[in-house]
């Protein structure tokens, strides 16, 4: 990998002028985000919620959109491998290649106040997702998500026509399935990027788990029940 990196001279010029790259970074704001992004990459493994170099995370910082590298294990992340794009999705910081879903992270930064977003190849979800075009309402939870979990048609991965099919669904809501791919969650940090995320694949389990009994079927709740639950959760844990 060391080929692709922009060399050690370059980094240490850019400290000396509080640059990361093309991108000022006088407070170290960049560095710190990027490594609560890898931070966070890194949990996504170690969760069990993708495998390999499956799923990809970004932050906002400013103008600047930090994203994972495509196909670099995360472990093997360092701060300077530091990836960032502008909002029309321009190289601004580093040299490795952006995710390849940029097209879908751009889309929700664009049309969203989100300030990160969290993809992930969770087993339930995906194999929920293949299953139904909606989560059932099966639990409460679905309120913190702004209603019914929709699943986003499939297309291939890394394509406009993926960001598209995935922005219909995420219509007034914070996260979706990808049909036969995935998940896709936004917040306004990568912590609540990723709970959204944890809190979308543990549901589907849920909903997995009670539909598997043979001879039942799982009792559901009202829309009108999970917006009630939604209503109440924008206050939890705030006091
Ligand atoms: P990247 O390695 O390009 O981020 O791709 C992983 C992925 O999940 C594509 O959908
Ligand atoms: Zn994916």
């Amino acid at each position: 990998m060391a080929e692709q990196r922009r060399d050690a001279r370059d980094t240490r010029d850019d400290a000396r002028d509080g640059r990361a790259g093309g991108v000022r970074d006088t407070d170290g704001e960049v560095a710190r985000a990027w490594e609560e992004l890898v931070a966070t990459a890194r949990r996504t493994v170690s969760d069990g919620l993708v495998v390999g170099t499956s799923g990809n995370v970004s932050v906002r910082v400013g103008d600047t959109v930090l994203v994972t590298p495509t196909g670099v294990p995360y472990e093997r992340l360092t701060p300077a491998d530091a990836v960032g794009v502008d909002l029309g999705g321009r190289q601004v910081l580093g040299s490795l290649l952006p995710t390849s879903e940029l097209p879908m992270h751009l889309a929700v930064y664009r049309t969203t106040g989100a300030g990160a977003v969290v993809h992930t190849h969770a087993v339930h979800a995906t194999a929920v997702s293949t299953l139904v075009q909606e989560l059932p309402l099966i639990h409460y939870m679905a309120g913190a998500l702004g209603g019914a979990v929709r699943v986003a048609p499939y297309a291939a991965y890394g394509t406009p026509e993926l960001a598209e099919n995935m922005l219909r669904a995420l219509t007034d809501r914070t996260a979706c399935l990808l049909q036969n791919h995935g998940t896709i969650a936004h917040g306004a940090s990568l912590s609540q990027a990723y709970d959204r995320t944890a809190q979308l694949e543990w549901m589907c389990r849920v909903w997995l788990t009670a539909s598997s009994v043979p001879g039942l079927s799982p009792h559901l709740l009202t829309g009108e029940q999970v917006a009630q639950a939604g209503e109440r959760l924008r206050e939890y844990g705030q006091r």
